[in-house]
């Protein structure tokens, strides 16, 4: 499994297939933040990170410009990671808080963490295109790593899921906390549940709308759901 996941990772690492985000993304690498400037950028897709024998994956929605963008590592080097990996640490999903660059020795344990698309978009919006065209490497994901719970960072990602498990149907609506139940799928033989949160984004967590109590009981009810199985 591990190398099928390293395979299917060097594959997205070297992946074009949308010229506007492959233009942005090693423009802003290039160009840089001032106080990044000493820093190489990673400037390429970024690729899922994680236990390969996850039962808990988790996708939010793109790179950002000058966190994964930079690092080369889902959600490490930004404010987003700064709400996410603490959070995952205190619910026992990760070694430690700190998430700052691919060599800081964070370790996930029994989680895999990907997103709906692997390019830094501009102003965080992939389009519709950009997201169909990433699809695929989710859905790769999804067939090698079985998870039985997928937890959807922000409504993005949420309807992204539904659309590869051709889920249709007013009874699934993004809300924080929300739980459903999903089966039948050809990409996953197993029953699995999916769990809706808010993005531990900056716009939802120097608002409020999205606290660390709140956050917390997201990665509580996903253990949850793990022993429900
Ligand atoms: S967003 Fe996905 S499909 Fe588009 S270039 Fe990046 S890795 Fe490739």
């Amino acid at each position: 499994m591990g190398s099928e996941l390293e395979n299917l990772n060097q594959e997205i690492i070297s992946c074009r297939k949308c010229p506007r985000l492959v233009a942005w993304r090693e423009d802003v690498a290039r160009v840089k933040r001032k106080a990044y400037k000493d820093q190489e950028y990673w400037g390429k897709p970024v690729p899922g990170f994680g236990d390969p024998q996850a039962r808990v994956l988790v996708v939010g929605l793109a790179p950002g410009a000058h966190g994964s963008n930079r690092t080369g590592r889902q959600f490490t080097g930004d404010a987003s990671g700064g709400f996410l990996y603490p959070a995952l640490y205190r619910a026992g999903f990760a070694n430690q808080a700190q998430a700052e660059s691919r060599s800081d020795g964070l370790i996930l344990k029994d989680m895999y963490i990907t997103a709906s698309a692997r390019c830094a978009p501009p102003g965080n919006k992939p389009s519709p295109e950009e997201l169909n065209n990433c699809q695929p490497y989710l859905e790769r994901e999804i067939q090698i790593i079985k998870p039985k719970v997928i937890v959807c960072l922000g409504r993005v990602a949420f309807e992204r899921i539904l659309r590869i498990y051709s889920i249709r149907g007013a009874s699934f609506k993004f809300s924080h906390g929300a739980s459903y139940r999903i089966s039948n799928s050809s990409l996953n033989l197993h029953p699995s549940s999916l769990l809706c949160s808010y993005h531990p984004s900056q716009q939802n967590t120097l608002t409020g709308k999205l606290t660390g109590k709140m956050f917390d009981d997201v990665w509580v009810k996903a253990k949850e759901l793990i022993r429900d199985e």
